[in-house]
């Protein structure tokens, strides 16, 4: 997830060229799409936000089908900055999750919980979390298999972003393992697939990931 960055498209494809990788989604603001489309020939390219309509007056947004035609197969979706900054309610999340899933798209839906929360304890986290997927989810069932298996989950702590601390790595392998769990009560999905991000650098990914519970890494700034 490169944010708000670079300012310039020879920066981009550098960025592009040195993190592209199998395994790897690259994430860049709208306007780089088709430049780092042509310049990947092993990561995926994924798009940091999907508006959830197809089509119509809504000045500034951009489709899931749109995003598709510029070689997109991945959509971040309810980043935290995006909730803080844009007001974007667990309400339009579920939209947005509803149409991008529905066009094929796949699906990076981030949830984390505030420091006030974390500081009542992992228990309540996980009662946070588990509201925020319920309401953010709400137009997946049981039998809308087919669309949740294009689903991954980022569990993504508000204070462990951009700050250089990240999660414990036991608490963010039993938040993913409680994430999982859920999923497949919920939604009937046998193997859904959990992201940690928050500080993530190739200097502390193997001790956060040393647990095995969690499928990969939702990386911010360190992808720059
Ligand atoms: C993010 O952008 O979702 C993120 C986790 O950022 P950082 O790696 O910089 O904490």
């Amino acid at each position: 997830n490169w944010k708000l960055h670079p300012s310039s498209e020879a920066e981009a494809i550098k960025l592009a060229r040195a993190s592209d990788a199998k395994n790897v989604v690259i994430c860049p603001p709208f306007p780089y799409l088709p430049t780092v489309r042509k310049t990947l020939r092993h990561a995926a390219l994924g798009a940091q936000d999907v508006f959830w309509e197809e089509q119509g007056p809504y000045t500034g947004e951009v489709s899931p089908a749109i995003l598709k035609n510029f070689g997109a197969r991945y959509a971040i979706i309810g980043h935290s900055e995006r909730r803080a900054w844009l007001h974007e309610t667990d309400s339009m999340i579920s939209e947005k999750v509803r149409t991008a899933l529905m066009a094929g798209l796949r699906v990076v839906l981030c949830v984390g919980e505030s420091k006030e929360v974390r500081r009542k304890g992992l228990a309540a986290a996980q009662r946070f979390i588990a509201a925020q997927l319920k309401q953010d989810l709400k137009y997946l069932n049981s039998k809308s298999y087919a669309l949740s298996s294009k689903l991954v989950v980022a569990y993504e702590p508000i204070w462990a972003i951009g700050t250089g601390r990240p999660d414990k790595p036991e608490e963010a392998a039993a938040m993913a393992r409680f994430i999982k769990k859920l999923l497949t009560a919920r939604y009937a999905l046998p193997a859904p697939k959990v992201l940690y991000g928050g500080s993530v650098t190739s200097a502390n990914a193997r001790r956060i990931f040393s647990q095995g519970e969690i499928d990969g890494a939702l990386v911010g700034g360190a992808s720059l």
